[in-house]
């Protein structure tokens, strides 16, 4: 076996690197392909980003054209290009608020942290330097930067870094009323913004209790705070609706987007701001917001995300994710029954989970994993979430056959743990 210099993210070295490498060479559709040939089906989308599907020639072509043209140039000053215009146009239109303005990024990661910077910005340039806490939740992902994983909710990913950020606060991923008391605690002239995924992804699957978007949506207006709903994961058409913030009526001062805007083809982020928050940076007030990365409106990365929300429009995905939502309980069923089944967690749009027993968990802690493993030798990928359960997030491109396959492998997997 030859040693390979790649370090992978999130992973024990250690026992990677005596391991034979899994290499996936291409991709057709929901399925992907082992350099042997193998087919698996692809049920996490990748990190939960393919939403349209692998091998989309027309996406590849819509970059080729692009970069035959030119490689990037900044976006710095007056300086600008056609697709990251076009593309900062198409975002504004979608997003909840009017007039809202496109700032892009390389990534989740990116967009989480220039919105952190951008709010604090805000509040100073508004006379109210004391509102600096960004508010977060308990379980949340907002990714791997110095501030998105200080403001992270899954206590594993901050240990081991010292303080990441100061000003911050969690509260609890399901109480609207635990964030009204923390702002009344803290005193709502320290408090910033509210940061949420819509739906909980990486910390669990965790879908949003009856009312409570609206409940914090209407908590943070009340208070003057700003609202930034994370929708990394489930914007493009994963919740059902272009943002889930649409789909349950929720207005967000700020859309931190990533993942499914480019279904992966291209790194690629953007925060669509509000008219509040933008205006005083418009006007001259705020004077200029000091931030912004090389790749900011990179023109190839732009072109894809426009071929790849041609794609999610076309073949109307996000509507597809609807349908399925409504026939996952059923398709999912054979699975509720197994004594290794704690719970099978279905919701809004193609975002499912199954969590596993907590006694079964207690007995064998590597079940997850041990599951996740067979199901890969049964033909599908996917991988376990910070809590043990199985992910299932696949393209949006899929139909009932593969819900199905997808649940005969959990089934595999589970009956063959000694
Ligand atoms: N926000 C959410 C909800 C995510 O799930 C992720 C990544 O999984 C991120 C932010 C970070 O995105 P990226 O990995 O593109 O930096």
């Amino acid at each position: 076996m030859t040693t390979s210099r790649l370090w992978h993210g999130f992973t024990d070295m250690s026992t990677v690197r005596h391991r034979a490498p899994f290499t996936i060479t291409r991709g057709q559709g929901a399925y992907l392909f082992d350099a042997e040939g193998r087919r698996y089906l692809d049920a996490s989308a990748g990190l939960w980003f393919c939403n349209v599907g692998h091998g989309r020639a027309e996406i590849a072509e819509a970059a080729q054209r692009q970069m035959s043209r030119m490689a990037a140039y900044s976006t710095f000053g007056d300086y600008t290009n056609e697709p990251a215009e076009q593309l900062a146009a198409r975002l504004a239109e979608l997003s909840p608020t009017d007039g809202a303005s496109v700032f892009f990024t390389s990534g989740g990661s990116d967009s989480i942290d220039s919105a952190i910077k951008l709010v604090r910005r805000f509040w100073l340039a508004l006379g109210l330097p004391d509102r600096r806490v960004i508010l977060s939740r308990e379980n949340a992902y907002h990714g791997g930067h110095i501030g998105s994983t200080g403001i992270g909710g899954i206590a594993l990913d901050r240990e081991g870094f010292g303080e990441l950020i100061t000003d911050t606060a969690r509260v609890a991923w399901d109480s609207a009323e635990d964030l009204e008391k923390t702002i009344t605690s803290l005193g709502a002239e320290r408090v910033a913004a509210f940061v949420m995924e819509p739906v909980i992804a990486a910390g669990g699957c965790l879908f949003p209790p009856q009312g409570y978007l609206q409940a914090v949506a209407e908590i943070c207006r009340r208070h003057g705070i700003v609202l930034i709903a994370d929708e990394v994961v489930t914007g493009f058409g994963r919740s059902g609706d272009w943002f889930a913030s649409r789909r349950f009526g929720v207005v967000p001062d700020i859309i931190v987007c990533a993942k499914g805007l480019t279904s992966g083809y291209m790194p690629l982020g953007a925060l669509i701001v509000g008219d509040r928050i933008a205006q005083p940076f418009y006007d001259g007030t705020a004077g200029p917001f000091f931030h912004g990365y090389t790749y900011s409106g990179h023109a190839g990365a732009a072109a894809v995300a426009l071929a790849t929300m041609d794609i999610i429009e076309r073949e109307a995905l996000a509507q597809n994710a609807l349908s399925l939502e409504t026939r996952l309980p059923d398709l999912m069923s054979p699975l509720t029954d197994h004594p290794m089944v704690q719970e099978v967690r279905t919701g809004q749009g193609l975002m499912a989970a199954v969590e596993l027993n907590p006694q079964a968990l207690r007995v064998t802690p590597g079940l997850p994993m041990a599951v996740v493993a067979s199901m890969r030798e049964a033909g599908v990928l996917t991988r376990s979430l910070v809590g043990g359960q199985i992910q299932f997030s696949p393209p949006l491109i899929i139909g009932n056959s593969q819900a199905t396959e997808f649940v005969d492998a959990v089934l595999t997997g589970l009956n063959t743990i000694p």
